[in-house]
């Protein structure tokens, strides 16, 4: 029997509509959101990203404020700038589009936005919050993937969760989401050895790479929860997943396509803390 679709577009759609109506409220009571992004250098795939963010923003009635700097820009003009972000009483969300500029050390800018005007949770207070269980901010992408859980019903207490990918901005902080929801989580990396014998065990496999295509039939249990972050260009300008979704949706029992999954998630959940910064 062919995968459930795991349809974030359409879960995304209805999270906004609701903020929509959360930030009318605010906005009645004189608090209008205010989300600025910090965009520096010309990378075409942040541009489109921060494009979406922007839209996306003021479609759900939140301010958005558009700070582009050229790939020249130093780090201490970006950490003035984030200073005077973190100062302005306006701006409840910053977010600094990755990559930056080769020059600027990302951690030291990541680590100069106020904790609570970080709403891609990417601050070590965030990530610690995560860490010791109490969360605050979480990174957008592995809350989407979570909401996305949730509503769809996996069932994820005592089950075999899989997370392909250790990266800080997906991999890791899903892995400890996952383990908060009692999950038995497992992180696989490039140095993993036999990869294969590890996912077969999944009964929520994830894949957080960045390779199309990674994932195949071979290494999906049946019936598994198939949860595929990645977004890879390929040749044909077409955008594909780290899932073969074609072959693997055979064989799970969920699965997310590429587009349409997590990526509608991201921004929805980017909203939801920024509202919530806002609302605070
Ligand atoms: P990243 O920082 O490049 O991390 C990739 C991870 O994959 C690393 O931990 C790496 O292992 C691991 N890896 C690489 N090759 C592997 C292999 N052959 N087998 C197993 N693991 C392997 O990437 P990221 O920022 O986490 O993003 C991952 C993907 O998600 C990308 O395609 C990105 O575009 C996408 N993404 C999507 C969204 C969204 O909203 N949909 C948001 C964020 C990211 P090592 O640590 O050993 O190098």
């Amino acid at each position: 029997m062919a995968a459930r679709i795991l349809d974030g577009k359409g879960l995304a759609a209805s999270i906004r509509a609701d903020l929509k109506q959360k930030v009318a409220a605010l906005v009645q009571r004189g608090v209008r959101p205010g989300l600025a992004v910090i965009l520096a250098g010309d990378d075409a795939a942040s541009r489109v990203y921060v494009r979406n963010k922007v839209l996306a923003s003021e479609q759900a009635g939140v301010r958005s404020e558009l700070c582009e700097l050229p790939s020249s820009v130093t780090e201490s003009e970006l950490l003035d700038r984030v200073a005077a972000l973190n100062a302005d009483a306006a701006v409840h969300g910053i977010l600094v589009q990755l990559p930056l500029p080769k020059q600027v050390d990302a951690a030291r800018i990541l680590q100069a936005v106020a904790p609570a005007k970080d709403v891609d949770g990417f601050h070590a207070a965030n990530l610690g919050a995560l860490l010791a269980g109490n969360p605050a901010v979480v990174p957008c992408t592995p809350a989407g993937v979570m909401r996305l859980l949730e509503h769809a019903g996996v069932p994820l207490a005592g089950r075999q969760a899989v997370v392909i990918g250790r990266s800080s901005i997906v991999g890791k902080p899903l892995a400890l989401l996952l383990l908060q929801r009692d999950a038995t989580v497992t992180i696989c990396h490039s140095r993993t050895k036999n990869i294969e014998s590890m996912t077969r065990q999944a009964d929520i496999l994830v894949a957080a790479v960045g390779k199309a295509k990674l994932v195949g039939r071979a290494m999906v249990k049946p019936g598994a929860c198939v949860i595929d972050v990645g977004v890879n260009r390929l040749a044909d300008g077409s955008l594909a997943g780290d899932v073969d979704f074609d072959a693997v949706k055979e064989v799970a029992g969920w699965i997310t396509p590429v587009p349409g999954g997590v990526g509608p998630m991201t921004i929805a959940m980017l909203l939801e803390n920024c509202v919530r910064a806002a609302s605070l």
